[in-house]
């Protein structure tokens, strides 16, 4: 897929957004839905952040690819439909 920036014409470049932490990296991916965030261990909130691994389907999942713009940085994205 060849495009063209929307906003100034240049020449728009793909790549993917890093979605990750310290330890691993991770392409960023789509799913259907609100998040549902929280993780618990023996009854406790530990983290309010991380959306939990009982709230989605990993089989809904869509890689993340993003052009940016060359010229002014201007970055558009579509999900990887799966055909
Ligand atoms: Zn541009």
């Amino acid at each position: 897929m060849i495009m063209d920036c929307i906003k100034c014409g240049g020449e728009m470049e793909k790549g993917f957004i890093i979605d990750g932490n310290q330890s691993m990296n991770f392409q960023q991916r789509w799913h259907p839905g609100e998040p549902e965030k929280g993780m618990k261990v023996f009854g406790m909130d530990l983290n309010k952040e991380v959306i939990s691994a009982s709230s989605f389907d990993s089989t809904k999942l869509l890689d993340v690819n993003t052009w940016v713009c060359k010229e002014c940085g201007f970055m558009e994205q579509f999900a990887d439909i799966k055909k």
